[in-house]
């Protein structure tokens, strides 16, 4: 069954319920400030969509930190409602809860047309996937529009269980759409040569993305913390560097698989004494005892840099290094500035390599960049299958 999406369903005097990713970043002041609209501004397209075709109403869900099932005003969505007025040009009611009683006279309004409902996760039946919390949901509505792909991989009420009540009303919006059809491209046909740039701080965490890239690409470079624990696997010294046994294992695991003559491995790093520290050069793969690796050196950006010449895929998610530290971002910025100016069709899997992308300025330059960390390595590991996008296109039952 395919996967339908918002254009192309009636939506004529049809209340919608859509399910977005809200969860922006807020200013540490505590003033409520959103610090990057990107998240909201991509929910945009979606939401003009929808008002512009005849829907009686658009009911907006989302979630906003980690309030954990209570309700705690610190991830109060007030900021996104104010932002949503602002460049939406019109009211939008925040509601007291997502399931309180004011919902139903805003329901019954016919000025009201733009509803965000409060934070979902302030209710443990949120993540709990709880069906009667999902039931109460789907009254509002007659469609569901999924289109917060950043959540897709999960199961809770609003992405997953609030289906069951659509049976043929549900469908996915244009992020998600978006997302969809760039990362499928990545999953079932891309160009070769297809090379895979992984980084970030823990193996364990991405494992399994490893395994099923370790197969499907042609090279993979690995960078960041998650070098180390592979060098030390190879009996390199990783001095102080960010490693542990579990890992260790795990990357042994990987250099034992007959495909790991893919991987390729940093030849030196920039290190320091400690995270504040002044940064280093280690010219060698070893690194001194006492040192902690907190960055590629210029040999090994160099190397993937001419490994990546001929790629006509290339697919990169985690940073080489402590990026957030200036002195130790020249290798995360190097590679992104190799992405930009390749003719490969680019794309970034989420989570801070994107923030690394945007902070080098060469965003525009990439031709995917996913808005979903974890959900876009759990689509690459499972071939598409996450559970909203699934319950979307089979519908629950
Ligand atoms: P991940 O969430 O697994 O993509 O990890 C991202 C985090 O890894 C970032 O906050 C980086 O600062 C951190 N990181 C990357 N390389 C290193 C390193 N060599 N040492 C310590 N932290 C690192």
């Amino acid at each position: 069954m395919a996967l339908k999406y918002i254009d192309e369903i009636e939506l004529k005097d049809k209340k919608v319920i859509a399910r977005f990713d809200f969860n922006v970043p807020l200013a540490k002041d505590g003033s409520g400030a959103i610090t990057d609209t990107t998240r909201v501004d991509a929910a945009l397209p979606t939401i003009k969509y929808i008002l512009e075709h005849g829907a009686s109403k658009l009911i907006m869900l989302s979630h906003l930190g980690r309030p954990k099932g209570e309700r705690n005003m610190k991830f109060t969505l007030e900021p996104v409602a104010k932002y949503l007025a602002e460049v939406l040009e019109q009211d939008v009611i925040l509601t007291e809860s997502c399931v309180s009683a004011d919902i139903k006279n805003h329901l019954q309004n016919p000025k009201v047309k733009l509803i965000l409902l409060e934070n979902c996760r302030f209710h443990k039946e949120e993540e709990g996937n709880d069906a009667n919390f999902a039931k109460t949901l789907a009254s509002y509505a007659d469609i569901y529009c999924l289109d917060a792909f950043g959540t897709a991989h999960r199961k809770h009420a609003s992405t997953y269980e609030i289906i069951r009540y659509f049976p043929n009303k549900a469908v996915g919006g244009f992020l998600l759409r978006k997302e969809v059809q760039a990362l499928s491209q990545i999953v079932t046909n891309p160009a070769h040569p297809f090379a895979a740039i992984l980084g970030g701080a823990k193996v364990a965490d991405k494992i399994k993305v490893i395994e099923e890239l370790s197969t499907k690409a042609d090279a993979l470079f690995i960078g960041g913390a998650m070098a180390y624990p592979f060098l030390k696997a190879q009996g390199k010294n990783v001095g102080k560097s960010l490693c542990s046994d579990e890992d260790v294992a795990l990357a042994k695991k990987i250099l034992a698989l007959p495909q790991a003559g893919k991987i390729t491995l940093p030849v030196d790093h920039v290190v320091s004494d400690s995270l504040e520290g002044a940064p280093e050069a280690c010219p060698n793969t070893d690194i001194p005892e006492g040192k902690i690796g907190l960055d590629i050196g210029p040999k090994t950006v160099e190397l993937y840099k001419s490994k990546l010449q001929s790629a006509k895929t290339i697919l990169w998610n985690g940073p080489m290094g402590m990026f957030e530290n200036k002195a130790f971002a020249s290798g995360t910025f190097a590679i992104a500035k190799v992405l930009a100016e390749s003719s490969a069709f680019t794309v970034i899997g989420g989570g801070d390599s994107v923030k690394a992308v945007k902070k080098s300025g060469v965003a525009d330059k990439i031709n995917h960049i996913s808005t979903g960390g974890g959900a876009s390595l759990e689509f690459i590991e499972n071939a598409g299958a996450l559970p909203g996008i699934t319950a979307l296109k089979f519908g629950l039952n």
